[in-house]
């Protein structure tokens, strides 16, 4: 990748967070599973309640998966089969390799991750609403973004650039 002497990593894996980072509520407290499709074709909760995702998330989730970055997810939620479930009903499985979802440190989940996947954390970026999270994990080597009002493709986008602008010194 690197066109001189510098070295330059290349950003392979991209992870996110599930809980106010691609949708806006904390999926065991604000909303309960089952989740279903309605008639009407909209996502509810076991109360009937709508669920939906921040809105440019399946464009950026598409057009990253469509560009070749390998996509994850990284998520603390006690509910592990609601989340799995509404990420099947939002139709983000088909993009989703690594699907982490575990009521534990973040840590481990990224080192299952990396295990599974070969790629080294300096080659992976991480999107999360928790500035604990992007302090751990920026710690572990990976390039952490603070998300402060759910995923965006300019959030993603700013994001990608600082990768490279970080990656790119040494
Ligand atoms: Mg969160």
């Amino acid at each position: 990748m690197a066109s001189s002497q510098k070295s330059s990593k290349t950003l392979k894996l991209i992870v996110f967070d599930l809980d106010f980072t691609l949708w806006p509520y904390w999926a065991d407290c604000h909303i309960q599973s089952p989740y279903r499709i309605a008639s009407n074709e909209k996502i509810i909760d076991s109360a009937g309640n709508i669920v939906e995702c921040y809105p440019d998330v399946p464009e950026v989730l598409a057009d990253l998966h469509k560009k070749g970055y390998i996509l994850g997810v990284a998520s603390r939620c006690p509910d592990r089969e609601g989340c799995r479930q509404l990420l099947n009903l939002f139709g983000f499985n088909k993009y989703l390799k690594y699907i982490e979802i575990h009521d534990c440190h973040k840590f481990q989940h990224f080192e299952k991750i990396k295990k599974s996947s070969g790629v080294d954390f300096s080659e992976m970026m991480f999107f999360d609403d928790d500035k604990n999270n992007i302090r751990d994990i920026s710690s572990m080597g990976v390039v952490s973004i603070l998300v402060r009002e759910g995923i965006t493709k300019q959030v993603v986008d700013d994001g990608i650039r600082q990768f490279h602008k970080r990656c790119s010194v040494q």
